[in-house]
């Protein structure tokens, strides 16, 4: 694989994601969170799942990682592969042990009964919530306890080129992300120089956002600056608009507060949300079905390839708008097709395993 493909924030991204996957927490062999107080078996004790862009209605982060504990991740995974949204996280965390009347089991959702209704029969058909009739009453009873899986949130914005610019751009971003303090950390990650002074460190950023200097090359990474935790359980502050910047501009920046349960919700669905797509969905947004399309390995790692223009692709490129798409030949959809589908099927699959082996107890057909 041609290391220029690298350079463009897509393919410097799946990178990023494959060593986190491998290597987080950066330094484990070392000694990165001690100052913290966190001992090295409980670094140990830590799962780590990847996704990427995610975020909320307002801010998209490029990597995305949780820090889970193991076991409760594996009890995570009898509610199946696919998330479970706020209506059904609403059914699941406060369905009772016993049988009871569904209105007097789960708080007042603050909408109407006829929407928990309708998410109760959808947690009934994913079979992971028990319901019965009591005249024209429903009744519930959960199946298991929803287990508290995710212990940490961290953010990583990829910058393979840090030029001024750039930093300008981010400098906004990461404040936001410091300011509402809705991920536990926040990081950029750059391509390492190799220069004694890291040139990112030179630029106006927020001290509290970590700096790795990332080589995508051989997946190594050193930690140029240590992030500092950011206070989730604490209200924060969400920066709607700000002035302009240039001297003559007088207004004043607009923002507003945030209650630390409206973090924690919106912390538990992009944990839901990351749990089911993993990074590997990149797939998804670009043309498997192309005959130029291929996966292609390097280090272990199966990256997009495109046969036509002789590079990795970006997402973009690669998309229904491509000049130079051609969609594969039927004759290559042989044997069982159209369920095993030809050879872009194929590198849908090879991704999902991927992504399966990532989250411990999920059944081998469950995707
Ligand atoms: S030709 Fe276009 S659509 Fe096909 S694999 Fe290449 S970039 Fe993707």
């Amino acid at each position: 694989m041609d290391s220029d493909a690298y350079s463009t924030e897509f393919g410097f991204e799946l990178r990023t994601c494959e060593w986190v996957e491998r290597e987080w927490p950066p330094g484990s062999g070392g000694n990165d969170r001690k100052g913290d107080g966190e001992s090295e078996n409980e670094i140990e004790n830590t799962a780590t799942l990847v996704a990427r862009q995610l975020g909320t209605e307002r801010r998209r982060w490029d990597t995305i990682v949780l820090e889970c504990d193991p076991d409760a991740l594996g009890e995570r995974a009898r509610f199946g592969p696919t998330r479970l949204d706020s209506d059904l996280r609403h059914v699941v965390r406060n369905a009772p042990a016993e049988w009871t009347y569904y209105r007097e089991a789960l708080p007042h959702p603050g909408y109407p009964w006829r929407y928990v209704r309708e998410a109760i029969h959808r947690a009934d058909d994913r079979a992971i919530l028990e319901t019965r009739k009591d005249g024209n009453r429903i009744q519930i009873r959960r199946k298991w306890p929803y287990p508290d899986w995710c212990e940490r949130i961290v953010a990583i914005e990829n910058k393979p080129d840090l030029d001024r610019s750039a930093a300008r751009r981010l400098r906004p971003q990461l404040e936001f992300d410091v300011a509402l303090g809705l991920a536990d950390e926040v990081w950029v990650a750059t391509r390492r120089t190799g220069d004694r002074v890291e040139p990112i460190l030179l630029e106006d950023l927020p001290v509290e956002a970590g700096v790795l200097a990332f080589d995508p090359d051989d997946l190594s990474a050193e930690v140029a600056w240590h992030p500092r935790s950011l206070a989730i359980g604490e209200p924060g502050t969400r920066i709607l608009e700000r002035p302009g910047g240039n001297t003559h501009d007088g207004s004043a920046a607009r923002f507003e507060y945030v209650d630390p349960e409206w973090k924690r919700e919106r912390r538990l669905g992009i944990a839901e949300r990351a749990y089911e797509r993993g990074w590997r969905s990149f797939v998804e947004t670009m043309r498997p079905d192309c005959r130029h399309f291929l996966l292609r390995e390097r280090d272990g790692q199966l990256l997009p390839y495109c046969g036509a223009k002789g590079y990795q692709p970006t997402a973009r490129e690669c998309s229904g708008d491509c000049p130079d798409y051609v969609p594969e030949p039927p004759a290559w959809r042989t044997k069982g097709w159209p369920i095993e589908g030809g050879p872009g099927k194929r590198s849908q699959q090879l991704l999902s395993d991927r992504r399966r082996r990532q989250r411990p107890g999920l059944e081998p057909s469950s995707e």
